[in-house]
């Protein structure tokens, strides 16, 4: 595919990609968006020039403040329309070629959250991540638990708390426990981020209801970076026995543009081999795993960024079929617009771990900055950005970046 458009051919928004999300400015309201390049193209405003309408896709989907309805017409159209933009960014006579005033810079619009989130849920689908947190916080012999090679194990998180790339956080306060006393009430003081990925629903499913392995990603609409950011000592003080809760819930990151299965398609790789089998309705076909590139940077105030993690969203021990088939066996029903996140991804060796805690040994050990600094957790004024992309035979499909600043305690 060649564009009449000039793209940078290091974006993470190549014709191959065309993901979608919900712009404003200062003249119009939200309405749905995709990117290309360093630009936007109001698909609104498109529409309404016919160029979807073959489709069978009115006007009305594109002028909203979040993509579940346009979501809600289903895979053949989102995917057809999809494709649509695609052959009018190569077509010189095409309707976009013939309105220049449609691309805008993405620097003269605003990017929201793309999706009315509902229900979140969070998985801890990483095995390194797992050991990782086993070994320190419970028996460094037997890290896992016996039932992780057998569950995808899950908790029930926090919609409300899901914002967009570029909403700073406020330090979130809480009580915790020191080593020596009673708890105290304060400003957590071990911050932290969590590097996952969230993939997005794309088909409802009916109270009791179960989704197989095979029709999963017929559910499945797209996916963000998503940053589960986790006060880790609020959380080591609440966790036991029934699992997080205010250390987790302050908020939740994720990246503006959802970019869908169907540009991640040419990115599969097989996922690390299960022992034992796990149970037939866990069991799948097909190539199920993810070849994503991520990485986490840290901003101090005033300074440059360093890089301190580099992981792969292929290294994931259960794979997005298996966790909605899980989620969904004891007939829990999921609804367009539904997050589920991965959990933290964690490679093997100690540059790829995806979580600060597992970086330092539990404060055991401090993470080198490119500026001469240091950090354990991050410190307030910090900014935390994770990138992701897909590059294979010249092409590359990203999700560009989420980023925050941490605030002081409100
Ligand atoms: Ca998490």
């Amino acid at each position: 595919m060649k564009s009449w458009l000039n793209i940078d051919p290091g974006s993470d928004f190549s014709i191959h990609n065309i993901p979608f999300g919900i712009i404003s400015d200062a003249g119009h309201n939200k309405r749905v968006a995709t990117r290309i390049g360093n630009s936007v193209i109001d698909l609104y405003a498109l529409s309404k020039l016919d160029a979807f309408s073959e489709l069978e896709v009115l006007p009305s989907v594109f002028k909203a403040d979040y993509l579940n309805a346009f979501i809600a017409e289903g895979k053949t159209k989102t995917n057809a329309v999809r494709i649509k933009i695609q052959e009018m960014l190569c077509d010189e006579q095409s309707t976009l070629k013939q309105h220049p005033e449609l691309l805008k810079d993405v620097n003269d619009v605003q990017v929201h959250l793309p999706v009315k989130v509902n229900d979140y849920t969070d998985f801890y689908s990483s095995i390194e991540h797992a050991t990782n947190l086993g070994k320190l916080f419970r028996d460094p012999e037997n890290a896992l638990l016996p039932n992780w090679r057998h569950i995808p194990v899950g908790y029930h998180g926090r919609a409300s708390s899901i914002v967009e790339s570029g909403v700073n956080i406020h330090r979130p306060k809480g009580q915790m426990k020191p080593a020596d006393g009673p708890p105290v009430f304060g400003p957590c003081k071990l911050l932290d981020f969590e590097l996952e990925m969230g993939f997005i629903i794309g088909k409802e499913t009916d109270l009791s209801e179960s989704i197989s392995t095979a029709k999963a990603e017929d559910h499945i609409f797209g996916l963000v970076l998503f940053n589960d950011w986790s006060a880790r000592d609020i959380q080591k003080w609440e966790y036991v026995p029934l699992g997080p809760f205010l250390g987790k819930s302050f908020a939740s990151s994720i990246s503006g543009w959802v970019v869908t299965l169907e540009a991640l398609d040419p990115f599969r790789v097989p996922g690390p081999k299960q022992e034992p089998e796990v149970l037939p309705y866990l069991q799948y076909e097909g190539v199920r795993n993810m070849d994503v590139n991520l990485d986490v940077s840290l901003q101090p105030q005033d300074s440059e960024e360093s890089i301190i993690s580099r992981s792969n969203f292929k290294f994931m021990y259960w794979n997005m079929a298996q966790q909605l088939a899980h989620h969904t066996v004891n007939g829990c029903n999921v609804n367009v617009g539904d997050m589920m996140a991965s959990g933290t991804i964690s490679g093997k060796d100690e540059k790829s771990y995806g979580s600060m805690l597992e970086m330092n040994y539990a404060g055991k050990k401090t993470i080198p900055l490119s500026n001469g600094g240091e950090r354990k957790f991050i410190q307030d004024y910090d900014t935390i950005i994770m990138r992701g992309h897909c590059e294979k035979g010249g092409i590359r499909v990203g999700f560009g970046e989420v980023r925050a600043q941490v605030l002081p305690a409100k």
